[in-house]
Formats: structure tokens, sequence, C-alpha cells
């Protein structure tokens, strides 16, 4: 068993507790990593321990410019580490080696550029229209973040939160899902090397529904940037509005990947496979619900049906392997709770709908690649984000119905279009209420472009230029340039 401890203040403890809780390896189905088990007494330790870093010289008098050289060292660090860190985070949630791997190796982008952006945090003159006045704007960095990540890719989405956080002189609290802290604990000990000041960055371990509110609604908390379901990501909201403290909000998605008639098939059917089955289907963007025109509705799904079947199941830390186990046990009983819902509504199943009896796939927690024909858009399986590798097929006749279909969800996350219109490109990318619009390609994204949701797939932007705006608030400063006070019963 590896033995995990928090990160507060700079030490390496245990909660206060004494307790831990069994990380399991969703391949073995067996625990595999024992992690502190947070109580809010442990989440006020490391709050304080932020505050005191937020407040302490080191950190606040520290140069923009050297921020970044430290940012920049943690980005070094991570590329020596990727390989390791990557088999942490399959073992942990099961997810293939090959994009892990892939992810962990792009990770120290993200530290790159926000290294780049911290000194270039400018304010701005104003050229203002009161005589006698100058009017200049100063961008501070908001207090104490804290960070909530869920399972699905602790380490990427974790650096989408702290290194604009960092770059912009916060300071952070994070806490990684309950189901996949190894990662992010190990994460935390490259900070320190690079040379942050304690406290800068603090790593709590435990369960949301035992510490999410004492670290939300903490006094000291100043922003909240959450990654995570839309019932959990609706209580923090609602926890944080209590303070009146800023939220940024990644959620669920139930995005469609649309297919055309003048689409390049073989291109369409390898970016609707990439849509719902890389990642097993755990990532916010799956492209759950593939909507094809009628008139190759026939032949598109023979040909997914013949492609899906090919998928290589088995050990995720094998780089053979396609489609890996489903993270958790609760969530493998949610999926094969919403195959049956599924076949109770009326979608008719035509591959996999069941768990993986594959030899290869062992005692790990194994759904085969499923896929339903004759789904209305009206039903739960096709409202509703199932995080599985389970599609719907939805037909449509034109654009206008397309469009209808795509939009008609309560989510905005992200859509797929298949066209070889360059006309059609241009007006499905403003037609369709989603952050990200993919054309010809699905699940790009990189640390230069915003990311994040329309509607019930939140808010705010993580990576880019915006990101770091998420992260600081501007401040107004007048200085009256005339010597001269004028009637104080008037205002100026
Ligand atoms: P989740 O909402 O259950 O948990 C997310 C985090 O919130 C975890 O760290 C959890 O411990 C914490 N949490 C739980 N209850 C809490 C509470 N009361 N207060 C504070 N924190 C609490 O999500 P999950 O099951 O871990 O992850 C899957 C979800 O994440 C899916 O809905 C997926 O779409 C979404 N997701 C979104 C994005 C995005 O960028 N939009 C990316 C990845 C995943």
């Amino acid at each position: 068993m590896r033995i995990c401890r928090m990160l507060i203040g700079g030490e390496w403890v245990d909660s206060r507790s004494g307790q831990t809780f069994e990380s399991f390896n969703p391949f073995t189905g067996k625990p595999w990593a024992l992690v502190p088990r947070a109580t809010p007494e442990d989440v006020g330790a490391a709050v304080a321990a932020a505050r005191a870093a937020f407040e302490d010289s080191s950190w606040r008098e520290l140069s923009a410019t050297d921020r970044g050289v430290l940012l920049g060292r943690v980005a070094d660090l991570i590329a020596e580490r990727a390989d390791g860190l990557a088999e942490l985070e399959t073992r942990d949630n099961g997810k293939l080696i090959t994009e892990m791997g892939a992810q962990l190796r792009y990770l120290p982008q993200w530290f790159r550029y926000y290294a780049g952006l911290a000194d270039k945090l400018e304010g701005r003159v104003i050229p203002i229209d009161r005589p006698g006045m100058f009017n200049f704007t100063i961008e501070e960095p908001l207090g104490v973040v804290a960070a909530l990540t869920p399972w699905n890719s602790p380490l990427m989405l974790g650096t989408w939160k702290l290194a604009p956080a960092l770059a912009a002189g916060n300071t952070c609290v994070w806490k990684p899902s309950e189901h996949a802290s190894v990662s992010a604990l190990e994460f935390g000990k490259l900070f320190a090397e690079a040379g942050f000041p304690p406290g800068v960055v603090n790593i709590v371990s435990g369960f949301g529904n035992e510490i999410g509110d004492a670290l939300v609604g903490h006094k000291d908390i100043a922003k909240v940037a959450f990654t995570g379901g839309d019932a959990t990501g609706q209580r923090v909201y609602e926890t944080a509005a209590k303070q009146i403290k800023p939220v940024t909000m990644e959620l669920g998605g139930k995005s469609a990947n649309i297919v055309f008639e003048d689409a390049d098939l073989d291109n369409a059917l390898k970016g609707v496979v990439s849509g719902i089955f890389a990642a097993t289907g755990q990532t916010c963007v799956a492209g759950s619900r593939a909507l094809i025109q009628r008139s190759i509705l026939d032949e598109f799904v023979a040909r997914f049906v013949e492609l899906a079947k090919t998928a290589r199941m088995g050990d995720p830390l094998d780089p053979n392997t396609q489609i890996g186990p489903i993270t958790t046990r609760p969530q493998f009983a949610k999926i094969l709770d919403y195959l049956e819902i599924a076949r109770n509504e009326g979608a008719k199943c035509v591959l996999g709908g069941g768990p993986s009896e594959r030899p290869e796939c062992g005692d790990g927690w194994f759904i085969e690649p499923t896929i339903f024909v004759d789904v209305e858009p009206g039903m739960r399986i096709a409202q509703e984000e199932v995080f599985g590798p389970v599609l719907g097929i939805i037909p449509f006749e034109d654009d206008d119905e397309a469009v209808e279909i795509a939009n008609g969800t309560v989510y905005g996350l992200a859509a797929g279009v298949w066209t070889a219109d360059i006309g059609r490109c241009l007006t499905m990318a403003r037609r369709l209420e989603v952050g990200t619009v993919w054309i010809n390609t699905y699940r790009a994204s990189s640390y230069m472009s915003p990311f994040g949701g329309y509607k019930r797939s939140g808010f705010g932007r993580e990576s880019g230029l915006s990101a770091i705006r998420e992260y600081v608030q501007e401040k107004s400063v007048w200085i009256d340039t005339s010597g001269e006070t004028p009637n104080p019963f008037i205002q100026r």
C-alpha cells in the first residue's frame, strides 16, 4: 500500500483525526493507496496556512517576474517526472497510460504560459474625463483560492486552476477528488522543490461531503474554482453565494457530435469514436450524442458498430489498450442504471449494453462500448450526463433540426461538426450554444485556448488569456492633481 500525506503550510501531514481512506485501482478493483481523510479542522489549517502565505512578504513582495520563474521551474519538474506522474494517475483513476502520459508531457506548457503572463498584468491608465484628475487601475490577486477537482484528469484540471491563480499572486488550497487524490498529493512535492514559499500551495485530501462546505464556506477563501458535476457545482455555488465570493464553474455536458452527409465519413467515424470511447467516455466533453443526417444514417451506424467492435479493452497500463475501466464503483453502477433506463425508454442497443466479460478485463469495473439507436432527443439517455462509454445516435433531416436537437439540453459544453461545407462550418459555429465547437476534429485543447461552458455546463474560462482574469480583481485609483478640493457636498 502506498501511504500518502497532505501538504499544509509546507509540511507533509496526516489528518489531525488520524483517519485515512483507501484509494482503489479500478483495473484490479482493489485498494492500492492509503490517503489522509481530512476533517474541517485540517481544512481550517490549510486555509490559515494559505492566508498567512498570502500575507507573507516572501510571496507578497516577490516580483511578478520571479513568480514566473517559480512557475517555470514547476514546468521543468513536471517534464522530468511526467512518466511517473502519469503512471500514478493511471493506477488511481484507470485512464489509459497513453492518454495520461500525453497529458502529463503537455502539462508543462500551462505553467510556462502563465509563467510568461505573470508580469504582464499591467493595469491601465484611463484617459479620464474629469479635469484635474489622474485615474489608473491595478490588477490585484484575490487572496486564497480553493480549487476543487474531479477524478477524471486530476493533474490537468488542477493545473488549469493553480497555474493562472499562482501567476496572478494568489495562494491555493487544492482538494482533489476522493476517488483520485494520489497524483495530486505527489504533485505537491514539485512546488517545494521549485522554491515556492511554504503555504502558497496546500493540498487536502478527503470527501467532498465531509470537508467541501468547510473549504468553500471558509471566510478566508476569496474565490472558488470548481470542476465537477452540475449538482455538486450548484451546491458549491450556493455556499459561495452566501459570502458573495466569486466562483468559476466547469461542469458536465451532453455534447453533440453532428455528422452531415457531405462529411468525410472516415474522419467523422474516428471523430465520433474519439468523442465517446476515448477516456472510456469519462470526460466532460464526451460526445455522447451522435447526430447523424438521415441520408447517411444506415451506412454510418453499420460502419460505426464495426469500428467500435475493434476497440481493445484491458489493462490501462498496457500501451495497446484503447478502452480502460470505469474509475469508481458508484460510477460503474450509475452507468449500468442508465443502460437500463435507455432500454426502458425504447432505445435499441446495437453494441455492448452491459459489463464486460472479456478475460483481459480481469476484476476491473469495465463496461462494454455501448451504442443505442432509435434514440429520441427527449429521452433521458439523450438529456442526462452518463459519463461512460455510452453513445446515443439521433437522426436529423437538415441544419435547422441539427441545431435544435444539439441545443435542446440544459448543457452547453462542447459540440463537434463534421462537414465539407465552409459556410456551414461558420454558421454552425455561431448557432451552437456551447463553449467549444470542434469542426472536423474533436477533443482538441491547448493552454492557449479558452475552455468553459454555456448554460448549465458552467461559466468562467480556463486556459488562454481569459483564465488569468478569473484570478485578479481590478482596483481603480483616483488622484486629484489640481491641488484644490472643490465643494464637498457635490459628487465629483
Ligand atoms: P463531483 O461533482 O462529484 O466532484 C467534484 C469535486 O467536488 C470532488 O473533489 C468532490 O470531492 C467535490 N465535492 C463533492 N461534494 C462537495 C461539496 N458538497 N462541497 C464541495 N466540494 C464537493 O464530480 P466527479 O464525479 O468527481 O467528476 C465528474 C464530473 O465532473 C462530470 O459531471 C464531468 O462532466 C465533470 N467535469 C467537468 C469538466 C469541465 O471542465 N467542464 C472537466 C472534467 C469533469
